[in-house]
């Protein structure tokens, strides 16, 4: 990974147990274009918020954390910062962590290369999308791991290999 790579965030959660499933570090990526009504973080939508920090460094807490299940990308819009995140995935996912990732994008349109192509290539080192923007009349606080009911939680292999989404089966 390069040394000099950045990644802007608005923060990070290192033991998190509400960004997926078991015990997790949750990036918090700044920038969003969704403007869903009812967003829990409208301080991440800048683009320009937020502080930038080294990948390597993110990288360095991940990889010192024994407890982890996995980590989390979240955000903003973490798709938005995919050429930054794609190196990070692929490490967790080598030392066997598995990767969440939230969007506003539907699956369809991250796997097609939108917002950018880098984005499509970030989606292959994703375990588990939760996908689709935040629908405040879907909203339910009964649902697991998502906000609103339109969001589908996504097994990404098994979905890339069908050509169509599988959802993921998780105990
Ligand atoms: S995608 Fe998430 S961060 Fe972006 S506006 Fe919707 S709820 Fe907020």
């Amino acid at each position: 990974m390069s040394e000099n790579k950045t990644v802007r965030i608005y923060g990070t959660a290192d033991d998190s147990i509400v960004d997926g499933s078991g015990i997790r570090f949750a990036i918090f990526t700044q920038g969003c274009k969704h403007a869903c009504p009812g967003c829990h973080n409208p301080k991440a939508h800048s683009f320009s918020g937020g502080v930038a920090v080294s990948v390597e460094s993110l990288w360095q807490r991940i990889d010192s954390n024994r407890l982890l299940a996995g980590i989390t990308l979240t955000g903003g819009e973490p798709f938005e910062r995919a050429a930054e995140l794609i190196e990070l995935s692929r490490r967790a996912r080598a030392k066997g962590l598995n990767v969440w990732a939230y969007s506003g994008y539907l699956f369809e349109q991250l796997s097609a290369g939108t917002p950018s192509p880098a984005a499509a290539e970030l989606l292959k080192e994703v375990d588990v999308l939760v996908d689709g923007p935040f629908k405040q009349e879907l909203q339910s606080y009964e649902l697991r791991w998502r906000g609103s009911s339109n969001q589908r939680i996504i097994d990404v292999a098994a979905s890339l290999a069908a050509g169509e989404v599988v959802e993921a089966t998780l105990s």
